[in-house]
């Protein structure tokens, strides 16, 4: 096959087989096509789209593209995704959550880019907490502990690597099968057969609308089904961050407090659902009484705590953490309801503090971030604290505070936003 042929048939809308993106795709992962070539391809895909089918075919490409993980022998290995969002410190309270339920979480995590923050980065403000793992410790951990999770590995869906990093570059991430067959890519080479995929809708979300998420949901689901995986989606509110902290230390903090029933409320729910859902496919007892039994009586506070121990952090390391030294406070200029809190704003807020990166591997700042004070629905006074600010030194506290000023939306009246939209469980299209 021409690799020209293959991007002329895409341009004119049809359907590629199997075999052709087998030799597309490992022909550029051997250098043989390049570049220009594939991202003229990416294009196309851009503009005709891809069929169910063809989008499962790329996806289980990609996925066998590099290592494979083999999660055979633990017992009940289950996964999440979240497609990122402001403030999202969920893994850090679900994955020993299920734990304290028989499941057992081996996986691998991103770090920030942008103004979403990334597992990793947040684990890593935890003092000797290791992120990378030999196989042979990452299997034991999992098998001893039932929680391990480390840096993605560049063996896992090399292809989607490449993929990724030629899109971005090519203006070519923002269409749907690309980004289902990127996230399942990993998810399926990450070897858990069931999972749960968290997928944010809103201002702080790369989706902005219920019915593009959904459509996300459901090609993804299909991808699953049609590898063989159980999977379920939450579609989940990304229109203020998720609880009240942003920032790294500051949301492992939250993220302590959660597991010790201290909250937040949203921050819970989620977990709850989260866990419910993907307990229920992975066919575990799932009622959620018996979840929240285990996160209020700290069961799977002690999960965390095993966790952290066994990846280097000493016990309580946790509540020891760095956060940077400078204060400061917005308060609200008039009363009123907060009618909204822009997340892609507070995001962008804590990315200049120096909480976030703009390219891959650039170092960030783990003790800067917010807290907020207030949620969408509350009464505010005037002057009463809107959000606290952790800074170095004043960098970039200016231009932080110009953008919360505009984030914080007060207005005679607002009502608080539902967390969870709707649960999918249903295959769509393939
Ligand atoms: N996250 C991914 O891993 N891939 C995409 O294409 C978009 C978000």
């Amino acid at each position: 096959m021409q690799a020209t042929d293959f991007i002329l048939a895409k341009r004119s809308g049809l359907a590629h087989d199997r075999e052709d993106i087998h030799a597309f795709l490992h022909g550029y992962l051997a250098g043989d096509i390049p570049d220009y070539q594939v991202a003229a391809w990416l294009m196309a895909v851009c503009w005709r789209g891809m069929t169910s089918r063809e989008t499962a075919d790329l996806t289980s490409i990609m996925a066998r593209s590099g290592e494979v993980l083999d999660l055979e022998g633990l017992p009940h290995a289950v996964d999440k995704h979240s497609t990122g969002g402001v403030g999202d410190k969920t893994s850090l309270v679900l994955a020993p959550l299920l734990a304290s339920c028989g499941a057992t979480v081996a996986k691998m995590s991103g770090r920030g880019l942008g103004h979403t923050g990334g597992t990793i980065d947040k684990l890593e403000s935890i003092p000797g907490f290791r992120a990378i793992l030999d196989d042979a410790t990452f299997y034991q951990q999992a098998r001893e502990v039932g929680v391990v999770i480390t840096g993605q590995s560049k063996r896992l869906a090399p292809a989607d690597g490449l993929l990724y990093a030629l899109r971005d570059a090519t203006a070519t991430v923002e269409s749907l099968p690309l980004i289902a067959s990127s996230i399942m890519s990993k998810k399926l080479a990450g070897g858990a057969k069931a999972m749960v995929l968290d997928v944010k809708v809103g201002g702080g979300a790369f989706m902005k609308t219920p019915a593009e998420v959904r459509e996300l949901a459901q090609a993804m689901i299909a991808i699953g089904h049609h590898a063989g995986r159980r999977v379920r989606a939450v579609l989940s509110n990304m229109q203020e961050p998720l609880g009240r902290a942003v920032g790294n230390a500051l949301e492992v903090q939250e993220a302590v407090r959660c597991l010790q029933g201290e909250g937040p409320e949203d921050l819970s729910e989620l977990c709850l659902t989260l866990a419910t859902e993907v307990l229920a496919a992975s066919g575990l007892p799932h009622e959620r009484s018996l979840i929240a039994a285990n996160l209020k009586q700290g069961r799977a506070y002690e999960r965390f705590e095993a966790w952290i121990c066994a990846q280097g952090g000493k016990a309580d390391s946790w509540e020891a953490l760095e956060l940077a030294p400078g204060r400061s406070q917005l308060t609200a200029w008039k009363e009123g309801v907060l009618a909204g809190i822009d997340a892609l704003g507070v995001g962008q807020a804590v990315g200049i503090l120096g909480g976030g990166r703009s390219r891959k591997g650039e170092d960030i700042d783990r003790g800067v971030g917010v807290v907020l004070h207030a949620k969408v629905g509350d009464k505010v006074a005037a002057s009463a604290p809107l959000v606290s600010i952790y800074h170095r030194h004043g960098r970039g506290l200016e231009e932080a505070i110009a953008l919360l000023r505009k984030a914080f939306q007060l207005r005679e009246s607002g009502a608080p936003l539902p967390l969870v939209l709707e649960a999918v469980r249903e295959v769509g299209g393939l």
